[in-house]
């Protein structure tokens, strides 16, 4: 499966090939020593409405669709 193919099938911010741009950040340490942690989200505003880099290179896409 390509990687374009997977991210059209798994990952959250596709949308008809082009991207929503949402992204989220959590402090793994913060998780660790807690038990809990904030989750941030923000808008990558170079990324939304352009056509999906699952290819080329997405930060999103090596994090959490082909690390889950
Ligand atoms: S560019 Fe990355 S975050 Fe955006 S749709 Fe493609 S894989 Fe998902």
């Amino acid at each position: 499966m390509t990687k374009l193919k997977k991210a059209q099938l798994e990952c959250a911010n596709w949308d008809c090939g082009k991207c929503t741009g949402c992204s989220i950040h959590i402090n793994k340490g913060y998780l660790e020593r807690n038990s809990w942690a904030p989750v941030f989200q923000t808008i990558l505003s170079k990324k939304v409405n352009k056509p999906c880099t699952a290819e080329d290179g997405c930060d999103y896409f090596e994090n959490y669709i082909l690390e889950k």
